[in-house]
């Protein structure tokens, strides 16, 4: 803000007219600049004692003072708004960090379960063999109730889980209705 700036908006000032987005300057400006803090010292003791005598008060002891004492309540007011606005971004940027550190865990979780999927689907029934062939002995019964139960879920190819189930009904069924050995 230049003195003619500041000066052009020293009555404002002293009829509490100035805007926000000009007070900071304009005290800014008074805190640095002699001339012009002369000149609103001058305005301020002269505009401001006018109106105490106007309005029958008593006339202020100290209008330097009191002067001071706006100059610092405007930039106690600047400070606090820009503490409010700083709050402020930072809790919007918190938000956002988080928003996108979920989205980035749900994302690697998508890829990991795709993946697993892929891993899955491309085991399909050699994995099945290669693995449980040997615990649980699978016959050419068996494999026929495989394809008919893929056939009535209308899949190519069964899961694991699956197989490994129809297996056990199948078995437990057929242990259920053998008789026990004594
Ligand atoms: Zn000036």
């Amino acid at each position: 803000m230049t003195c003619l700036e500041a000066q052009s908006n020293i009555m404002d000032f002293i009829e509490k007219k100035l805007p926000d987005d000009k007070a900071g300057d304009f005290v800014r400006h008074m805190r640095r600049c002699k001339t012009c803090s002369e000149e609103l010292e001058i305005y301020y003791t002269m505009i401001v004692g006018m109106h105490q005598l106007d309005k029958g008060r008593e006339l202020s002891s100290n209008f330097k003072q009191d002067l001071n004492d706006e100059l610092a309540g405007i930039e106690r007011k600047i400070k606090r708004s820009k503490r409010f606005r700083l709050s402020t971004f930072s809790v919007c940027l918190l938000v956002a960090l988080f928003g996108i550190f979920f989205l980035y865990e749900n994302t690697l979780k998508r890829v990991y379960d795709a993946e697993q999927r892929v891993i899955k689907e491309s085991q399909g029934s050699s994995y099945f063999y290669d693995y449980f062939g040997d615990v649980i002995n699978i016959t050419k019964e068996d494999e026929d109730l495989f394809v008919r139960y893929a056939k009535k879920e209308h899949v190519t190819e069964l899961t694991n889980f699956q197989r490994i189930h129809i297996y056990h009904l199948q078995h437990d069924k057929a242990k259920e209705g053998a008789p026990e050995d004594e």
